[in-house]
């Protein structure tokens, strides 16, 4: 579409009244309390509509669990790296001994 007319200071303010973000509507968990999004599971229980729909205890012990997996990874990754940055330097002298020989 073709721009057809410039709009004035007030029509341009007065359409981007309505442009405002509404907070969503928030209502308390019946099990827990926790504020909660209508029509969704609780984040902080698991329950919807007083039925459990996740077990968040063993989700959150097995995302820790994971974490720490995770961690320990990186640390063998670090070592490995640390132990490679060694062994180059190591063959690196050897070389050099080799060439001055
Ligand atoms: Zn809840």
């Amino acid at each position: 579409m073709s721009v057809r007319m410039r709009h004035t200071r007030a029509h341009t303010k007065n359409r981007r009244a309505h442009h405002a973000l509404e907070m969503p509507r928030l209502s308390a968990c019946q099990k827990c309390g926790a504020a909660q999004l209508p029509h969704h599971m609780c984040g902080n229980c698991g329950y919807y509509r007083g039925r459990q729909v996740i077990d968040m205890a063993a989700k959150t012990a097995t995302r820790a669990k994971r974490r720490q997996e995770k961690l320990k990874s990186f640390g063998e990754i670090k070592k490995k790296e640390e132990d490679g940055g060694k062994e180059n330097a190591l063959s690196a002298e050897t070389l050099s001994a080799k060439k001055k020989k």
